[in-house]
């Protein structure tokens, strides 16, 4: 499996090198056959290349079997007519990657809740509020005046309906629950062709439950009673902001693992951001970005049939719970006292014993 890793900003080189650690250890231990190809984006590619996002790593991409991409500063980008691009975005609506899916799991002792949190939040990916990706041409905000700005708004049947069909097939192997959040009751048209492309697609599902929310209520809900969600589907920006607070809900914002679906490809990504207030401390939490790395080995070991990438991927999430779940193992963060690499050195040490318990059994 060939992976384009693609550090990014802030802590994304800190933690990509704890995400690798761990990639290379399952790599022996499973037998992968893992190979991985750096390349710059960022700040460190517009200083050298002009540009945020060369066009060499945009060509690599459809011919590597999947992409760990560190979390970007792209608030502190330029514009695009100065090199300035969102890789995330970029690679989003340049790749499709219609669906981004968030697992968020409470954990006993670092949980606010009160009610336990098993949950999937499938975000759309490629429009929605996020305007910068909605135009073929020029951009989708603009400015008549200095005191007056628009945003432009997109939301097709075509995107709301793959991204449901993603939703709906997660359910199915777990507690047979959509639950579809929209705003329908004012953006009646944009979430009401969402909410009816859901519905067609829930007819070919009838084992599965659908449940319709609307989103306030849902973010209120997600802290009154987490336990009644399985899986969420929803557009771009309600998915973005609803699984922060999942996240910060379930623990803590560095917590949970993220992955951009495609048809073809998929791009593993931290949930959260490049954390500049504490970049090159080395005392990043690498959880997301290792959780995302496994979804991503799961992933292409389904797609290809390959069940070692499968249990890689499932012994490197067991490995992280376990040291997660020790209070001497964990992350300022999430109240501890490790660092990057110390905690990446527990969950090596875990995915060790993991796997010779396996092999030995
Ligand atoms: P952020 O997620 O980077 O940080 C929010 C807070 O959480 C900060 O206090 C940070 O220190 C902490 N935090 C985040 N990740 C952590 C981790 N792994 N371990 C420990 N603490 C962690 O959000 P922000 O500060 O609003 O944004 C910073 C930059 O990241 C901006 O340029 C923004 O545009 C960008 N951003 C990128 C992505 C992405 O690449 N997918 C997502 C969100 C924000």
């Amino acid at each position: 499996m060939k992976i384009l890793v693609l550090p990014g900003d802030g802590i994304g080189p800190e933690i990509t090198e704890a995400t690798l650690r761990v990639l290379e250890v399952a790599d022996r231990r499973f037998g992968l056959g893992l190979e991985f190809e750096m390349a710059d984006i960022g700040l460190k590619s517009l200083a050298e290349q002009g540009t945020t996002l060369p066009d060499a790593v945009l060509e690599r991409i459809p011919e590597v079997d999947g992409v760990i991409l560190g979390p970007v500063s792209h608030y502190d980008y330029p514009t695009k007519q100065e090199g300035g691009f969102n890789p995330s975005a970029e690679l989003r609506v340049r790749f499709q990657l219609f669906a981004n899916v968030r697992p968020c799991r409470s954990r006993v002792g670092l949980s606010i809740l009160r009610t336990p949190m098993d949950l999937i939040i499938v975000r759309e990916n490629t429009e929605g509020f996020y305007s910068d990706r909605n135009m073929f041409a020029g951009t989708g905000e603009f400015m008549p005046d200095e005191n007056s700005a628009f945003s432009i708004r997109k939301v097709t049947a075509r995107a709301s309906e793959r991204v449901a069909r993603a939703a709906f097939e997660l359910a199915r192997d777990r507690r047979k629950k959509v639950t579809a959040v929209h705003k329908a009751n004012v953006v009646k048209l944009s979430d009401g062709l969402f909410l009816r492309e859901v519905r067609k697609v829930a007819a070919e599902y009838p084992d599965v439950e659908l449940q319709e929310l609307i989103v306030d209520a849902t973010a209120a809900l997600l802290v009154k009673r987490p336990e009644q969600f399985d899986v969420i589907v929803t557009t771009n920006m309600f998915g973005d902001i609803l699984s922060d607070e999942a996240s910060e809900l379930s623990g803590s914002l560095g917590l949970g693992g993220s992955l951009n679906l495609g048809e073809e490809i998929a791009v593993a990504q931290a949930q959260h951001g490049s954390a500049p207030d504490i970049a090159g401390r080395g005392i990043a939490n690498p959880t997301s970005l290792i959780l995302s790395a496994a979804m991503l080995l799961d992933w292409r070991g389904r797609q290809d049939g390959d069940q070692r990438l499968v249990d890689a991927a499932a012994a490197i999430q067991a490995a992280v719970e376990q040291a997660i779940d020790n209070p001497d193992t964990r992350t300022g963060d999430i109240g501890g006292t490790l660092g990057t690499e110390e905690f990446a050195a527990h969950v090596l040490a875990h995915l060790g014993q993991n796997v010779t318990a396996a092999t030995t059994s």
